[in-house]
């Protein structure tokens, strides 16, 4: 059976009638997936019938000559927005900065011309509408939800939004799913990346939200103290066991930052999540000390983003690679 390499260099070797590339490096069609049936997914925008036609014929031909492949499939897409890619951002347990960190992240990611959107699956405990100052309906069209358009150029949904501010939100399994759904599949148009708040914890509205909507990647936020290590790493066995890459550990509340002088002293000591992600052999993405500054910026809805520069940069990059 060919290998996922031997499938895409063979697709490469197609060549787009429009630039004269490969199928591939001309972004025309995606690797294929698949290995006794091939799946392969092409663009054919800008091509008229009798030239996807011979396209599709061509894809045929040089995958099914391979050794080993019993079927090609081939799928055509006139162009369109591709979905966003979802960053979940988690951890083991409440009250450690989930939320402070993802809706700083998001912003960041704005700044740094990345269109992103956040959706807050923190359902128990929605934050995002007043960490990002959106906590406005939002409107419907045709049976899905339009983001609500924040200043820091972050659209935003929440359940938060939808329900009166202070009502207890007493989810079932089942209807949390449903509405976490209604959240991710809204009309997110050209949204590049979706940071998702989840709620914090591993239990099953978590599990089931990562199996259903897939995450691309996952942020890992924990402080300094062992035992939220401990929870730290039951979120990452929920990621690792559902296939999702682990994008970083980030470390919150990793020292206290004097108000008067700006010294960080370390109740908690230091280097033990950094040490940790070494272990579980994931990268390290910055640590955020306890900053009065971060916390009434989130407050005011204007999310503190200078603090998060180094994580920012890591998770741009990862999406970027
Ligand atoms: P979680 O989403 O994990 O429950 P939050 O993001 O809601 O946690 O943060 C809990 C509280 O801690 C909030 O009041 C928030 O403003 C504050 N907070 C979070 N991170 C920091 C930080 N690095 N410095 C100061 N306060 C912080």
């Amino acid at each position: 059976m060919p290998t996922h390499e031997q499938l895409a260099a063979a697709l490469d070797r197609v060549t787009d009638p429009v630039s004269g590339r490969g199928l591939i490096a001309s972004g025309r069609a995606a690797p294929p997936r698949g290995e006794r049936t091939v799946d392969v997914v092409l663009d054919v925008s800008g091509l008229d019938d009798p030239a996807r036609a011979r396209l599709e014929a061509d894809v045929r031909v040089t995958l099914g000559a391979l050794p080993g492949v019993e079927g090609v499939r081939v799928a055509m897409t006139a162009q369109r927005a591709a979905a966003p890619r979802l960053i979940a951002v988690a951890s083991g347990k409440g009250g450690v900065g989930k939320s402070t960190v993802a809706a700083s992240l998001a912003v960041a990611l704005a700044k740094r011309g990345i269109k992103v959107g956040m959706v807050d699956a923190d359902i128990y405990g929605p934050s995002q509408p007043r960490l990002l100052d959106a906590d406005r309906k939002p409107e419907a069209e045709s049976n899905k939800l339009i983001p609500v358009d924040t200043r820091h150029g972050v659209p935003t949904l929440s359940m938060g939004q939808l329900v009166a501010p202070g009502q207890a939100i007493a989810w079932r399994g089942p209807m949390a799913g449903n509405a976490l759904t209604q959240l991710v599949d809204a009309h997110w148009g050209d949204t590049q990346a979706l940071i998702v708040d989840m709620p914090p914890g591993t239990g099953d509205v978590q599990l089931s939200m990562i199996q259903k909507h897939r995450p691309a990647g996952a942020v890992i936020v924990s402080t300094p103290q062992d035992l939220a290590l401990i929870d730290a790493t039951r979120a990452i066995d929920l990621f690792n066991k559902a296939n999702v890459p682990i994008i970083g550990l980030v470390e919150n509340m990793a020292g206290y930052a004097c108000p008067k002088c700006g010294e960080i002293s370390e109740p908690f000591g230091r280097g033990g999540a950094e040490a940790e992600a070494a272990r579980l052999g994931m990268p390290f993405l910055g640590r955020i000390p306890l900053a009065i500054e971060i916390r009434t910026a989130s407050d005011a809805g204007q999310p503190d983003i200078a603090p998060f520069a180094a994580v920012a940069d890591g998770v741009a990059n990862w999406l970027n690679r």
